[in-house]
């Protein structure tokens, strides 16, 4: 076997960080990270698994492919999957880079690794032999894989990814017959048919209909089309016309809610799965008129004292948190003010220096309702982006 720079990369990544659960990076950090003055992220399992229940339960019990592209948003990708894997909700995992898959397989992942994305004609064969399931989602995709399959000699699983007027990815619904046609020769395995949805209410429905639709001639045709799929977090929620044989949820599994966090946590309560935290570095009083940060947007009205926490928009806390974003220290929520730098954020304590260096402040979690991720992207725009922003190299630590 040749060893590509991939393999090697992975692999020593994954031999010096393997710990007693073989969950890379996370237990028995001599030292704990939480003991000095970088930040560092908090992964809760037993928030992350009762989460897949919840959402099992809102879907009838129907099997889970559990979303964790862009490092299972945030939250470390082999973490995640090794926390979920042995759950019998969950039925497989999916992805969006090659790079990711194949960082699965390697972390020992056993369970179906799907990659959403297209593979180059160099990964093909690597994809295959490592049993990674592959989209049909271009005219040519059938050839690919099919060329890929034979240069390993053993078949390939696919995954029919069909478009229902998202016009991102896939084959267009209004042509998939006769392409269903062009591959069937080939003779792939066929594991899943599949859409996404655009989340605009009132157009959801027409792309199911558009969906079940054709699936439903194709199959009256002879063609094996897998099991149907198409509800992310927000269609698990919301569509249960659209549960069909399986689910596809990402952010939900993290504890945050798709698109209505009120009517979503009244149907069914999430877990906020992860934590974002860092020690207080620097205590000082302001007078009247001195301003804080670039800028100098905040300026005190009156004697106050503030605090600086280490952590800032590189490591994914979003620059509009000076927007309303409050902070928690010793279980009060202190404002973030003047701007988020690259490194730091900065807190109004007050006129009482009731903060130390030293006290851990929490930026993001689920500690208070003020800092969970919703609340955090009702100030910074999109829930997505406060979890996939999350800087990859923070280190993790299972709670
Ligand atoms: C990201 C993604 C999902 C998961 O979406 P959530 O809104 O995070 O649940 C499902 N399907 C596809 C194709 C995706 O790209």
């Amino acid at each position: 076997m040749t060893v590509s720079r991939r393999t090697f990369v992975a692999g020593a990544a994954s031999a010096a960080l393997s710990g007693p659960l073989s969950l890379p990076g996370l237990t028995n950090q001599v030292p704990d990270v939480r003991e000095g003055f970088d930040p560092w992220l908090e992964i809760d399992p037993a928030a992350l698994r009762y989460n897949v229940g919840v959402i099992s339960g809102l879907a009838g019990g129907r099997p889970i492919l559990a979303v964790i592209k862009n490092n299972a948003y945030g939250l470390g990708l082999t973490t995640v999957a090794a926390i979920l894997e042995d759950m019998p909700e969950i039925m497989g995992f999916a992805v969006v880079k090659t790079e990711a898959a194949v960082a699965l397989r390697d972390a020992g992942v056993r369970k179906p690794v799907l990659l959403m994305a297209l593979f180059s004609e160099a990964d093909g064969a690597d994809l295959v032999s490592r049993d990674i399931d592959m989209i049909l989602a271009t005219d040519d995709s059938g050839e690919r894989v099919a060329r890929a399959a034979r240069q390993v000699g053993r078949p390939a699983r696919v995954h029919i990814y069909l478009d229902t007027g998202m016009s991102r990815m896939g084959i267009p619904y209004h042509r998939a017959l006769p392409w269903l046609e062009s591959v069937a020769p080939l003779g792939l395995d066929v594991r899943s048919t599949f859409m996404g949805f655009t989340e605009k209410t009132d157009f959801d429905p027409e792309q199911l209909r558009r969906f079940n639709d054709v699936t439903g001639t194709a199959k009256a045709r002879g063609f094996e089309l897998g099991a149907l799929h198409a509800a992310s977090s927000n269609g698990v929620y919301h569509l249960p016309q659209a549960h069909l044989d399986m689910v596809r949820p990402g952010i939900a599994l993290y504890g945050a809610y798709p698109s209505d966090a009120e009517s979503e946590h009244a149907m069914a309560e999430l877990h906020t799965a992860v934590a974002l935290r860092a020690r207080v570095v620097r205590v000082e009083r302001l007078r009247t008129g001195d301003t804080v940060s670039y800028g100098g947007n905040y300026t005190a009205d009156k004697p106050t004292w503030i605090a600086t926490v280490p952590v800032g928009h590189t490591d994914g806390y979003p620059r509009q948190a000076v927007e309303g974003a409050r902070i928690l220290v010793n279980g009060t929520l202190y404002p973030a003010i003047g701007a988020v730098s690259a490194s730091h954020t900065i807190i109004e304590v007050g006129e009482e220096p009731s903060v130390s260096i030293g006290d851990v402040a929490t930026l993001l979690g689920p500690n208070d309702p003020a800092i969970k991720p919703n609340a955090l992207a009702e100030v910074s725009g999109s829930v997505y982006d406060v979890l996939m922003h999350l800087n990859p190299g923070l280190p993790k630590v299972l709670v």
